[in-house]
């Protein structure tokens, strides 16, 4: 006998000891009824269990539960107020910038060095960076790495 196919999900929730209590209520009811819906919970449970998990032994408890506090020494965050995520993630945000700055920084200074900008003593350092980094983005960043490759 087939199983209800408007009940499967249910029934997979029931299995997984994840179906609240009023779905559960409905569908205790529903299987007192319904031989197709028991025959599929029991195979469900059969499948669940041969897949589970051991129980977590003390070192992987120990470790789940050390595991928020090593985060936060990780990202340099102090207490657990959800600032400290905001600001660990602005962290990471500005070490990736950095990263970028720094693989972008040899070829700025390569295009300063061959390419002078036209009138560069009468602008900031701000602007000759911002149209280095403005012709660096234009350009394709591995043309001169594949017009080698390709010789
Ligand atoms: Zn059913």
């Amino acid at each position: 006998m087939r199983p209800c196919p408007d009940r499967e999900e249910l029934l997979l929730a029931r299995a997984s000891g994840t179906l609240d209590a009023r779905d559960g209520a409905a569908l205790e009811a529903h299987l007192a009824s319904c031989e197709g819906c028991r025959g599929e919970l029991a195979a469900l449970q059969a499948t669940l269990a041969a897949v589970r998990l051991p129980p977590p032994g003390a070192r992987e408890q120990m470790l789940v539960e050390a595991l928020p506090a090593r985060v936060l020494a990780a990202t340099g965050a102090r207490g657990g107020t959800g600032l400290g995520w905001r600001v660990g993630v602005g962290a990471a945000l500005a070490a990736a910038a950095a990263f970028a700055l720094w693989l972008a920084a040899p070829r700025l200074a390569s295009i300063e060095a061959v390419e002078p900008v036209a009138g560069s003593s009468e602008s900031t350092a701000d602007d000759d960076d911002a149209a280095a980094l403005e012709e660096w983005a234009a350009a394709d960043p591995l043309a001169d790495e594949l017009d080698e490759f390709e010789e």
